[in-house]
């Protein structure tokens, strides 16, 4: 494992950091013990968010007593200085420190976000008020929208800034992580496995460890996992002929508009479940038709109560047509039905 400042920052971090979100469906000694084992493999990164429930505990429980070893990042939705305020507060109590090394303004996409964080009395004074009081060492921001991430890069008021980046979604590689470099911000990298869409942890980190200063942080659920992929930074990184066939294969798969399965357009008002059923087609390719099928029952049949309403559209950071996308995908999963 290789070690660097994050950034223009005073922080060394691993090449590889740990993301907080399936702690929260560990129990509290397993995720200890997943937790433990990162460090002991070499992580010293760990990414959580005030919004990923008990995640901020079990990391709060694991490393308790040696602090000062770790790097902590956690983030809050709150755009005003009184929410923001009480999430801090609520991080450091659940993390049990006096300082968190880098808070994060959560999933900034939408320029109503930007405005309401700058404002008077908006999410951006409470961190700097934080920052002052040594409550958090360092300001950093994620999003999902390429173009406000450029926007946010580019105001220099933040140490990092998180964006999803893996071999299918690449859009960060160029402007906006040579923007990120450029200014001395820290680079973390969420999603490396495309919110599940790539289920080749081998390949999905050949191609990451190409970037040598962009940090992912996959989220880990098992004392195995997170075995598989230090392994992957224990040997030298090559990618063969065939490495890059299998990623044309899975771009080619995916199209560009796929689901990241981040879950910002659920609940539906009709209960269309909106996740599963937006995954269907890759389903359907990697199980077979018959099997993906009865696998699907539930989620496709859920479609059919899809008014278009449009509800989802405005809450997905990736502005996917969701009604337009389902229905296509039920009309796959009728046609694989029918033939079964
Ligand atoms: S458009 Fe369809 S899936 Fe989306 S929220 Fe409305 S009913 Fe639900
Ligand atoms: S449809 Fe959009 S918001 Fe919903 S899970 Fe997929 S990517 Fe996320």
């Amino acid at each position: 494992m290789r070690y660097f400042l994050f950034g223009k920052t005073d922080l060394t971090v691993s090449e590889l950091g740990f993301g907080g979100i399936p702690l929260i469906r560990l129990s509290k000694d397993l995720a200890v013990n997943v937790l433990r084992r990162a460090y002991d493999q070499g992580i010293i990164i760990y990414d959580t968010a005030n919004m990923y429930l008990d995640s901020e505990e079990k990391i709060g429980a694991a490393f308790h007593g040696m602090r000062n070893r770790v790097i902590i990042a956690s983030k809050s939705i709150q755009r005003d200085a009184a929410g923001m305020t009480e999430h801090i507060e609520k991080s450091l109590i659940r993390l049990k420190t006096d300082y968190i090394d880098l808070y994060q303004l959560h999933q900034v996409a939408r320029e109503a976000d930007w405005k309401a964080i700058m404002a008077p009395g908006g999410a951006m004074e409470a961190l700097l008020h934080a920052k002052d009081k040594g409550k958090i060492r360092h300001i950093g921001v994620t999003s999902h929208s390429l173009e406000m991430a450029l926007k946010l890069v580019k105001t220099d008021l933040f140490s990092s800034i998180q964006f999803p980046f893996n071999f299918i979604e690449i859009a960060a590689k160029d402007e906006l992580h040579a923007v990120a470099r450029e200014r001395g911000l820290g680079i973390l990298a969420m999603k490396p496995f495309a919110g599940g869409m790539i289920d080749n942890a081998d390949i999905a980190f050949k191609f990451l460890r190409q970037y040598s200063d962009v940090i992912p942080i996959p989220g880990f659920d098992s004392v195995e996992a997170v075995d598989q992929v230090t392994s992957f930074y224990k040997r030298e990184n090559k990618t063969t002929q065939s490495d890059v066939h299998l990623i044309e294969r899975y771009r080619t798969e995916l199209g560009k508009q796929f689901c990241r399965r981040c879950e910002y357009c659920q609940p539906c008002p009709n209960g269309v479940m909106i996740t599963q059923s937006m995954g269907y087609r890759v389903i359907a390719n990697r199980m077979s038709p018959a099997v993906a099928v009865k696998f699907s029952r539930l989620p496709m049949e859920s479609v059919l109560k899809c008014d278009a309403c449009g509800a989802c559209v405005e809450k997905c950071p990736y502005d996917l047509p969701i009604p337009d996308m389902l229905k296509s995908f039920n009309d796959l999963y009728e046609q694989h039905l029918n033939a079964s």
